[in-house]
């Protein structure tokens, strides 16, 4: 029997979605990262291989049958990344139609179903996406954790790491994220956090950020600083791609998506406060579909398939 696939590649887990020709579900299932801004090729061929292997032996279902594939990862940020990304796949043995696009577009995809509207995702990393309704499409940021990333739960976490590490030589203001990150790490000396850091992947340090959400609750005024700058990176992509998109003085969907923005109502509204000043017509939401949704939706229609 025929199917399509759809794949959400986060920072940290890959997420792959099966459906039939009318979209109902046959499979779910969930892998390692596919971005190849953080992993070698090899190991990403090896977890999309292990994504998509693991949905075979569960199943009857052929590669041959596959009609349509789409994949939204982090990473797919440049022509060059999304060919690469293609040929990861189109390397495993399928020979349908194989769509690659950045995670931002198949989540705003999942609730909008290609209409106008803007998306921010803030997980391990963050990135602004909108679409008009002449179909002209815009993106801001999502420049990956070693450039780019503001406001994402890796910059908040890392910031909150130095914030604290400036406590501890007396360089910068008292917070208590010190001894927040000193007892969750169970770390004997502060400066045994550097062991951590240098040790630790990419998604774990992001982890930490939810310190700082803690620390900006119980109001720790370095924590706040920090929140307060990731909501003010955040709301400024809104604000530019609303503007670059002409989609001010209407009525437009702002979708919030990522682990990171989706866990701090804090954040959120922070955001909606400072956008909604400058453009009162935007709508802001939390992202209530999965994102691998959007890209079943796209790969049907790339097959030529409503649902
Ligand atoms: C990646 C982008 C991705 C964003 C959100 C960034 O680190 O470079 O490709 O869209 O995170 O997941």
């Amino acid at each position: 029997m025929k199917y399509i696939m759809g794949v959400d590649g986060g920072g940290t887990h890959s997420r792959v979605l099966v459906t039939d020709l009318n979209g109902n579900e046959i499979y779910q299932g969930i892998g390692k990262s596919t971005n190849i801004e953080s992993n070698s090729l090899e190991t990403v061929q090896k977890n999309f291989k292990d994504l998509f292997q693991e949905f075979h032996n569960k199943s009857d279902y052929s590669k041959e049958e596959c009609i349509s594939i789409c994949v939204g990862t982090a990473g797919a940020d440049t022509p060059e990344a999304v060919d690469l990304i293609t040929g990861l796949i189109s390397n495993l043995g399928y020979t349908c139609f194989i769509e690659v696009l950045n995670d931002s577009e198949i989540a705003l995809a999942a609730e909008t179903k290609g209409k106008p509207g803007i998306i921010i995702i803030s997980g391990t990393g963050s990135i602004g996406f909108g679409v008009n309704e002449f179909g002209e499409k815009w993106r801001v940021g999502g420049f990956g954790y070693l450039v780019g990333d503001e406001g994402s739960g890796y910059w908040v976490a890392r910031k909150g790491i130095g914030a604290a590490l400036q406590d501890f030589d007396h360089s910068g203001d008292k917070t208590m994220l010190t001894e927040m990150l000193k007892e969750h790490l169970k770390l004997e000396r502060f400066d045994k956090i550097l062991d951590f850091i240098y040790s630790a992947n990419k998604s774990e340090i992001a982890k930490l950020a939810t310190l700082v959400i803690q620390g900006c609750e119980q109001g720790d005024i370095v924590s706040k600083e920090i929140m307060d700058s990731a909501a003010a990176y955040l709301a400024r992509m809104v604000i530019t791609l609303a503007r670059e998109l002409q989609m001010t003085t209407q009525s437009c969907p702002v979708i919030y998506g990522g682990g990171f923005l989706t866990n701090s109502m804090c954040l959120c509204s922070s955001i909606s406060d400072r956008i909604l000043t400058k453009y009162p017509l935007l709508k802001p939401f939390l992202l209530k579909n999965e994102a691998q949704w959007g890209a079943i939706y796209i790969a049907a229609n790339k097959a030529g398939i409503k649902i």
